[in-house]
């Protein structure tokens, strides 16, 4: 299993990066699976760059704020006139209001039906895609929000990886649930300890660091640093509660599970 990261930027796109994105590949032998973890502004050019979006088996929306899947309609464009197109329609599995969030962003009395096929989340719903076995957890962000813990064959030599992608929360049982065990944690660090005091939105580094400790996680990579944060200033924070290595997202990056 493998994580390439498309867009890591977060709450808005920034000069380095796209907005959240993720692409999960593995093998099952016979061919390579793809799963997508949002899609948020700029991030369907990053696609471009890995795969071609048309060999997509599956779309996951963590929430539906628009940094993390207002590229939907980049790709809905793709499927519907791409270089091969009109493409089979690719699943997408997101909450509650995924279709009628996804229409909007398409705009102009669009349809999207042949273009996706939409799924709405469940707490704690399973879903398998190909070798990936995907389990939602419910977390806590101002709308309906989910962690994504996708467990999927290993490339170093066999046996299975956990991958858990936060998507945007601030600490809650369902991100530590998620993330139990995981090899990697892929978690938000959208504020800091300095700036912001708010709760129930987002994690700072020092939260992120106590929910992978929580979680007893192998290794955090922070994504989702806004793009006025310095990066080190996150890590630093998750340090201070996380005895493990600690990784910061950058577009392209791969991670080999
Ligand atoms: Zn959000």
């Amino acid at each position: 299993m493998r994580l390439v990261v498309l867009g890591c930027s977060g709450s808005v796109s920034g000069p380095e990066s796209a907005s959240s994105a993720y692409l999960v590949e593995a093998d099952d032998g016979e061919r390579t699976w793809r799963l997508v973890l949002d899609l948020g502004s700029g991030a369907f050019g990053q696609l471009l760059r890995h795969t071609d979006p048309a060999s997509v088996d599956a779309i996951l929306l963590s929430h539906l704020h628009a940094d993390h899947m207002v590229d939907m309609a980049a790709m809905h464009v793709y499927l519907r006139y791409g270089p091969q197109g009109p493409y089979p329609a690719v699943p997408v599995h997101g909450p509650p209001e995924t279709a009628e969030r996804i229409s909007q962003v398409c705009g102009n009395g669009e349809t999207i039906d042949e273009q996706f096929e939409i799924h709405r989340w469940t707490p704690e719903h399973v879903l398998t895609v190909g070798p990936l076995r995907v389990t939602v957890f419910e977390v806590l962000h101002p709308v309906t929000a989910y962690a994504i813990r996708v467990e999927g064959p290993s490339d170093r030599g066999g046996g299975t990886r956990v991958l858990t992608y936060s998507g945007d929360t601030d600490s809650c049982d369902g991100l530590v649930r998620a993330a139990a065990g995981a090899d990697l944690f892929l978690c938000e660090a959208a504020f800091t300890e300095e700036r912001e005091v708010v709760r129930g939105i987002h994690l700072t580094g020092r939260r992120a660091g106590e929910a992978a400790t929580q979680a007893a996680v192998k290794r955090v990579v922070l994504t989702h640093v806004q793009p006025w944060v310095c990066g080190e200033t996150a890590r630093a924070e998750a340090l201070t509660e996380f005895a493990g290595p600690v990784d910061l997202a950058e577009p392209g990056a791969t991670w080999i599970l």
